[in-house]
């Protein structure tokens, strides 16, 4: 696996709105052992493995962007943990930790697989994980993930908070689901030492329910909470997307991902890489740019480097996310999957 250049070292990457990408999230897989019905649909058609970067390819790309000043890298999917083998891929960006040259490798899953990898997690350098979780009721829970069960999500959950993994909890806010127990899930939470944000869908891909019936703004879900809360402004910040209060009855950090009621592009620092090597400049547009070819064209990163810059270049000043009764495709048309959450 290749090293970093030092001469680059001191190139970053500078959109044209100068905005600095210090953040990637790579999808390592599209796949998964759930079925959200917010995220795919039913029968989803996956890509052929062959198409997949090998996790060598992977470590290549990514060891590309802290080259050129990445400080944080995300690994989601897809599940990302459902990806054979991708251990190894933790072990070896864990140099880059060692180095000094990346803060922080964290991971965004399910939940579904951390019995069985949160040890191993810790051990390459992982400190902090998000779980995506939506409910705490077991039925509910099967319904929204379609294939998945709770209990071996909370096991999960237990495992990685003993490995002394720090855990957020992101659930979806989804209209008639899961909007009477917001309350509960914060005071479950924060009552076991962890974060929780929530997140508004946004509309990325096909699937058989229509958005407007899932949409609920989460200006309404914090007006609601007042009733039961204090929520006291907190300048917390994780390098995403979330804003932060602290919920004066907990003392728990609470996050709020708004993508639709209040845009947060201004700041965005952070691009996207598929497990097919895609790069999108931002989640809620189409424009990408491919870093498979030039990466498998030569050993040295030139190439690789020189598509990126271009990529960089292009990288809009954001999305235009709108859920309404008249607007009714999806702001792009491949699921939150592909680009990973
Ligand atoms: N499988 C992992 C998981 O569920 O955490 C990682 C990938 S998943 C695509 C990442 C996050 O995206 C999850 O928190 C999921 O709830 C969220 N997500 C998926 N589709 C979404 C959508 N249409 N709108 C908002 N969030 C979405
Ligand atoms: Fe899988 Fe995550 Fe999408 Fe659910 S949200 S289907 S767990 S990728």
């Amino acid at each position: 696996m290749q090293g970093i250049a030092p001469a680059l070292m001191e190139k970053p990457l500078i959109d044209p709105f100068g905005r600095q990408v210090s953040y990637i999230r790579v999808s390592v897989t599209d796949r998964c052992d759930f079925r959200c019905v917010y995220c795919m649909s039913e029968d989803m058609t996956f890509l052929p493995k062959r198409d997949l970067l090998t996790l060598e390819e992977l470590d290549r790309l990514c060891s590309a962007f802290v080259a050129r000043g990445t400080r944080k890298i995300r690994i989601t999917g897809g599940e990302p943990l459902v990806r054979r083998n991708i251990m190894t891929l933790f072990a070896s960006l864990s140099r880059h930790l060692d180095s000094g040259a990346l803060e922080e490798i964290t991971v965004t899953t399910n939940g579904s697989q951390l019995a069985r990898f949160a040890k191993d997690l810790y051990a390459h350098g992982v400190r902090r994980i998000n779980v995506s979780l939506d409910t705490l009721d077991p039925d509910r829970f099967r319904a929204i993930t379609r294939w998945g069960d709770l209990t071996t999500v909370l096991k999960g959950i237990d495992a990685a908070q003993d490995a002394g993994l720090a855990i957020k909890i992101n659930a979806v806010a989804l209209k008639n689901f899961n909007e009477d127990e917001f309350a509960s899930m914060i005071r479950w939470a924060h009552g076991r030492g962890m974060d929780m944000t929530f997140i508004e869908v946004m509309p990325l891909g096909e699937i058989e329910s229509a958005r407007v019936d899932q949409y609920l703004p989460l200006s309404q879900v914090r007006a609601q909470l007042l009733d039961q809360f204090t929520l006291q402004d907190s300048d917390y910040q994780t390098g995403g997307p979330a804003r932060y209060v602290t919920v004066k009855e907990t003392g728990g950090r609470l996050g709020f991902i708004t993508p639709l009621t209040h845009n947060f592009c201004e700041s965005c620092n952070r691009v996207r890489l598929t497990c097919t090597g895609t790069l999108y400049m931002c989640l809620g547009q189409e424009d990408a740019a491919d870093l498979r070819a030039p990466l498998r064209a030569s050993e040295s990163n030139d190439l690789l480097y020189e598509a990126i810059d271009r990529a960089i270049l292009r990288k809009p000043k954001g999305h235009d996310f709108i859920i309404d009764r008249v607007t009714r495709q999806p702001a792009v048309g491949r699921h939150m999957s592909v680009t990973g959450g």
